[in-house]
């Protein structure tokens, strides 16, 4: 089985996640790939939504697409969420599936400061799916962890949740940047008024 890691805050999920996803699902044969909501992210400060909320967004987003699935190890797990325990997990789980963790291309220059990443190259290919326009810095990359990599392009989608969050404090629509399901859910739950009241 090939497997892609769709890993992420998701806070909340919106139609550029899914977008690279099935991107990737394409390009490289996946057999599925499992949405992996994080707890604590390494990188940036605690979600907004809750862990509950966000995999509940995650299951509705997928809706009727059958090799999507959702994995909440690292929610079970808690704490920070750093991805070599949670690969090291998995390859442990399904010692005959071949793993590649899904990132925008953004995050191809971070790679060099996550937690032992050499130990995760070992575990793990890495599929960076583009946002387009970015300057990759490939060449500061270890070549374990640069022969790890593979590039899918995907048309360009300027939506992050960052910017939908900000949508939701200002009362703005968010009604296409995620799934309807995901859009019906944060306006029936309250959530959405809820969480137009915190800051980021
Ligand atoms: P996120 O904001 O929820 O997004 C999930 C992924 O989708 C990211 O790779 C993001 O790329 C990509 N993405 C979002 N919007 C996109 C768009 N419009 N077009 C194309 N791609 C888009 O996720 P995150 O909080 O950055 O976390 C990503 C994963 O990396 C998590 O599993 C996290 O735990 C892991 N991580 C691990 C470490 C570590 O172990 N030390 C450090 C950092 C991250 P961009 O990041 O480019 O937006």
């Amino acid at each position: 089985m090939k497997i892609g890691i769709m890993g992420g805050t998701f806070d909340p999920i919106h139609t550029g996640h899914l977008l690279a996803a099935e991107t990737v699902r394409e390009a490289l044969g996946l057999d599925e790939v499992w949405f992996m909501p994080a707890h604590v992210p390494p990188h940036k400060a605690e979600a907004g939504f809750s862990g509950e909320e966000r995999l509940r967004m995650v299951e509705l987003a997928i809706g009727s697409q059958s090799a999507f699935r959702t994995l909440d190890i690292e929610l079970r797990r808690g704490g920070v969420s750093y991805t070599v325990d949670t690969m090291s997990e998995l390859t442990g789980k399904y010692p005959d599936a071949r793993f590649h963790f899904i990132i925008g291309t953004d995050m191809v220059n971070y790679l060099p400061r996550w937690n032992r990443i050499g130990e995760l190259a070992s575990l793990t290919r890495f599929a960076a799916v583009g946002r387009g326009g970015y300057e990759l810095h490939a060449e500061d990359l270890a070549p374990e962890v640069k022969n790890k990599i593979d590039y899918c392009d995907m048309p360009q989608l300027e939506i992050s949740s960052t910017d939908i969050r900000r949508r939701l404090r200002e009362g703005r629509t968010i009604r296409y940047l995620v799934p309807d399901k995901v859009h019906d859910y944060l306006q029936r739950s309250g959530t959405h008024a809820a969480y137009a009241r915190t800051t980021d």
